[in-house]
């Protein structure tokens, strides 16, 4: 029996050192610090901004001057130099209250954007880049996906080509999260030795943008097209390698997927929270709804579902702080999280009632938010294609 007990407790000291359940007391600082924040100034007008599908540029704004815009970006580039179990916390806690802010900062501007040029930018574009998109003077948007190119990132078609100093960008691109308030895009396109990033600002000539009407949430985000008709950028304008353009999408999708995760245990988080106070508050048949055991199975059960989504978004930030292989264990986060965020807010509408259908209450928006995150940052069929691929030790390219 001692034996039996013994030998999986070694197998996870060997993978995971040790565990610690506990955040520190900046982390707990800084998730309270963003939790009164968020209660004051975000949770009064961001229903506002949802039903006039506007982007809060004057929260985002407040984020900035906050440090919020630049977690784990270091310092000297205007960032916080947070680890990544803090930049679980920061894009957890934003998401609990409006996953909207979520894709658009944590997930799309600093994962995506930010440390893009972070890890692939030269010394030059990171400093000239950096500083002006941790202050929030610039918003950031990554565009991979194509109307005739989703999951298959491997098959885009923009295309680009060199002409003395500059490149020639055409092309393509659809579902880009802030495309249409971003100041500067990450667009990949084909080259001759393969898929390349780009940097390219906006009001370049030959660049534009439209916003997509009638998407089914994150209404207070911009989804948007980007065209590019022979768009000419300064041949500097390539960010890392020719070539090494999917690789670049990849990394970053992968980053962003964790943000993903985090974003939508604070969406599960944020079903818990309401459904505890609706069932304490709504009385029927003479008494508070959350006397009935079966109302009390769904919060059992949203809540057991919501630790787990944190813990294993937690697992995967902490093999990202000790620099350690963490694409599986990134992918459960993201597919778990986001799959308990949906079970939570179809949950949460129901125990709801009718109030649960409509924006009177925040459930029907977490829903419709957590619908696009089974989606975004890789489907979550590719999660599973990728979890089953390395659990089989399968090459992804088989
Ligand atoms: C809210 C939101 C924000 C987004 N933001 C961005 C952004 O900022 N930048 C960007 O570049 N893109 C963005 N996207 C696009 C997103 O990355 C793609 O929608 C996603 O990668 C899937 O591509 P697709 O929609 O073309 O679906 P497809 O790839 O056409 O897939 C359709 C269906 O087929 C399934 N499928 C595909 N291939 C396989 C396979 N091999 N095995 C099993 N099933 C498979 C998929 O899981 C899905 O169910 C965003 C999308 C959403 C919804």
């Amino acid at each position: 029996m001692q034996g039996l007990l013994t030998i999986p407790r070694i197998e996870v000291l060997w993978r995971y050192e040790v565990i610690d359940f506990e955040l520190t007391e900046e982390q707990t600082m800084l998730r309270n610090m963003i939790r009164e924040f968020a209660e004051r100034e975000v949770i009064p007008v961001i229903r506002n901004y949802e039903r006039q599908f506007q982007f809060p540029f004057e929260i985002v704004a407040r984020m900035a001057s906050l440090g919020m815009l630049g977690g784990p970006i270091p310092q000297q580039y205007g960032g916080m130099g947070v680890d990544w179990i803090t930049h679980a916390v920061i894009s957890e806690e934003i998401g609990r209250i409006s996953f909207s802010l979520c894709i658009a900062i944590p997930i799309a501007h600093t994962s995506l954007v930010e440390m893009s040029i972070l890890n692939w930018g030269n010394e030059e574009q990171r400093q000239s880049y950096l500083p002006r998109l941790t202050r929030g003077e610039m918003i950031g948007c990554f565009a991979t996906v194509e109307p005739n190119v989703g999951s298959d990132g491997v098959a885009i078609e923009a295309r680009a080509e060199l002409d003395g100093d500059q490149w020639v960008l055409d092309g393509t691109k659809i579902w880009i999260t802030n495309g249409s308030i971003a100041d500067l895009a990450i667009i990949t396109a084909r080259t001759e030795e393969g898929i390349t990033a780009f940097l390219v600002e906006k009001g370049t000539p030959g660049f534009s943008v439209t916003r997509i009407e009638g998407v089914m949430g994150i209404h207070s985000a911009s989804e948007s097209e980007l065209n590019l008709t022979q768009c000419r950028i300064p041949r500097q304008n390539l960010l890392g390698k020719v070539g090494k353009g999917f690789h670049i999408a990849l990394s970053s999708i992968s980053i962003a997927r964790y943000s993903i995760a985090a974003g939508c245990t604070g969406i599960a988080q944020g079903c818990v929270d309401a459904c505890v106070k609706y069932a304490q508050e709504r009385y029927q048949f003479g008494k508070p709804i959350g006397s009935f055991q079966l109302v009390q199975g769904i919060i059992a059960d949203m809540v057991v579902e919501t630790e787990a989504a944190r813990f294993l978004t937690y697992r995967a930030g902490y093999l990202k702080d000790r620099d350690l292989p963490n694409a599986r264990e990134t992918s459960i986060a993201k597919y778990y999280a986001t799959e308990a965020a949906l079970r939570a807010s179809t949950n949460a509408i129901r125990l709801h009632g009718a109030y649960g259908y409509s924006d009177a209450s925040p459930v029907e928006r977490y829903h419709r938010d957590a619908m696009g995150a089974i989606i975004f940052g890789g489907t979550n069929e590719i999660q599973k294609l990728i979890i089953g691929r390395d659990v089989l030790g399968i090459s992804a390219f088989v």
